[in-house]
């Protein structure tokens, strides 16, 4: 055999082969590179156009929506430029109820008792970890930082705490066509309070949150996907921009459940029994992003009220948070509702929600496309944990249709060679 000793190798040995195939497969990547054609560039920008709209939109939303604020719109005149926003969020929400049971009952009877027990158990463990990490983050990169140096006399105060009802849910919720993002953003910036009481300790706790909330979706939920799976998570996680940015246009986690069961099971391929069992659940109880919100927006008005925490009630917060984020539901702005628990479980003003509200409509965006992340990847890693059960439930249902193709052949031949002696495969192929 010949070694890598920088000798030719000898006509016709495995090395030659070796080398040979190398030489080729650099030509055809050489040739692939400088034929990308016009229509190859054409033919990507029509597969993913419906992204590209979407991100596009996004983008457009917030120019348009500067450059309306210098015309103070009244606030009527708001809402009817938000008219199709509101009626993409209405669409989506009127899918999310049928979509949640039809999925859940599709789920669970695709699957044996077994199977999905054990599925569950990971997918709750999963949650359960991912959701306590985040508050974990929360809470250290708010005592890191300190937004809330100061005292909260000169900080702007917006609105009465009010209940969020189930019609003002509604009413905040859908969108599904790119135009429809467009305008919920578009709408959000006109509407939005003089950006300049968003100054100082505001800014400063803005950047706190979407610190905490990066490191926790740029670093950990890809980390621990690549740990779990050792599977690029970059890839799977270009497979959702487009439930990332509805979510993002939404703020709503079950308004974009529809976009997320079409991303991981068309682009992602993810298997529907796992997302049919685990998404729906997972938009309701797992949300990351709220959770590591509520926790560090009760350590931020405690630090503005100068409101010294002691160890025992940064657990309660740490505990209170998990609850608040599980109970949350996926609409606009729940975790500030939920919120309340959290600051009342530490003995923290509850008015002091009202030093918060300014931001929270862009804040509620970001930590909901934590929040989706956070179930994408909680598919992917239950759908990679369960493969086996998954393998196994296809052998055995394979199994069963054999079995029952073997029982009807003898029938068939008996009826065929009595009848006309038609082939078998004329029967079969139907
Ligand atoms: N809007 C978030 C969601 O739907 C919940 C929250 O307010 O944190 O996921």
């Amino acid at each position: 055999m010949t070694k890598g000793n920088g000798e030719d190798p000898k006509p016709g040995s495995r090395m030659e082969r070796i080398q040979q195939g190398v030489r080729k497969r650099t030509l055809l990547a050489k040739r692939k590179v400088q034929s990308i054609t016009k229509d190859d560039v054409k033919s990507y920008l029509m597969r993913n156009a419906f992204v590209l709209f979407t991100v596009v939109a996004v983008i457009l939303g917030v120019i348009l929506g500067f450059s309306l604020r210098s015309y103070k719109m009244s606030y009527r005149e708001v809402k009817y430029f938000s008219f199709p926003g509101e009626l993409l969020m209405r669409m989506l929400q009127m899918l999310v109820l049928p979509l949640i049971v039809s999925s859940l009952v599709t789920g669970i009877a695709a699957l044996d008792s077994k199977a999905s027990g054990k599925m569950g158990v990971r997918a709750v463990v999963y949650y359960m970890s991912t959701t306590i990490i985040a508050v974990l983050i929360g809470i250290i990169i708010v005592v890191i930082i300190h937004p809330g140096k100061g005292t909260k006399e000169n900080m702007h105060r917006e609105g009465k705490i009010v209940q969020v009802t189930a019609a003002d849910a509604f009413l905040d919720l859908i969108r599904y066509a790119p135009l429809g993002i467009l305008f919920l953003i578009a709408g959000k910036i006109v509407e939005m309070e003089d950006m300049g009481v968003i100054g100082g300790q505001l800014a400063m706790y803005t950047v706190t949150v979407i610190i905490g909330l990066l490191i926790h979706a740029v670093i950990v939920l890809p980390l621990l996907y690549f740990v779990i799976t050792r599977k690029n998570p970059w890839v799977f996680i270009g497979g959702l921009i487009q439930a990332l940015v509805t979510a993002l246009g939404t703020s709503s986690s079950s308004a974009t459940l529809p976009v997320t069961f079409k991303c991981l099971e068309e682009i992602n391929g993810v298997d529907k029994r796992v997302t049919r069992f685990v998404l729906p659940v997972g938009a309701t109880i797992n949300m990351d992003g709220t959770a590591l919100y509520e926790a560090l927006a009760a350590i931020f008005i405690a630090q503005v009220n100068n409101f010294d925490l002691n160890f025992g009630q940064i657990i309660t917060i740490s505990i209170t948070a998990t609850a608040a984020s599980i109970g949350a539901a996926g609409i606009p702005q729940a975790g500030l509702v939920t919120m309340v628990i959290v600051l009342t479980s530490v003995g923290l003003p509850t008015d002091d929600i009202t030093l918060i509200i300014a931001v929270d409509w862009f804040l509620d965006r970001l930590r909901t496309t934590t929040n989706v992340l956070g179930d994408s990847i909680g598919a992917g890693i239950v759908e990679h944990l369960s493969r086996h059960e998954l393998k196994n439930r296809d052998a055995e249902m394979g199994n069963s249709v054999i079995e029952e193709n073997e029982m009807k052949k003898p029938y068939q031949l008996i009826s065929q060679e009595n009848e006309n002696e038609k082939p078998i495969d004329s029967e079969t192929k139907m």
